[in-house]
């Protein structure tokens, strides 16, 4: 899955919404947030971020972040 980040915090362009296949971004209380369960891992919203926000859950260092997507995904 993918996974958005604090540089997304008070951002909220939405580009990454309007690419994403499956509408697997939902609103977190000031970002906004994938659900790693519906997300397909295809990608394309990574580049759209203008903040670079979007990581794949690959990288080290993100499971604060992973939790933070999953519960406000969840509440949906
Ligand atoms: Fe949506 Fe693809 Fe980004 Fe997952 S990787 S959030 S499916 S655009």
């Amino acid at each position: 899955t993918y996974v958005v980040t604090d540089a997304c915090i008070r951002c909220k362009y939405m580009d990454c919404v309007e690419v994403c296949p499956v509408d697997c971004f939902y609103e977190g209380e000031n970002m906004l947030v994938i659900n790693p369960s519906e997300c397909i891992d295809c990608g394309v919203c990574e580049p759209e971020c203008p903040a670079e926000a979007i990581l794949p859950d690959t990288e080290s260092g993100l499971e604060k972040w992973l939790e933070v997507n999953n519960k406000f995904s969840a509440e949906w």
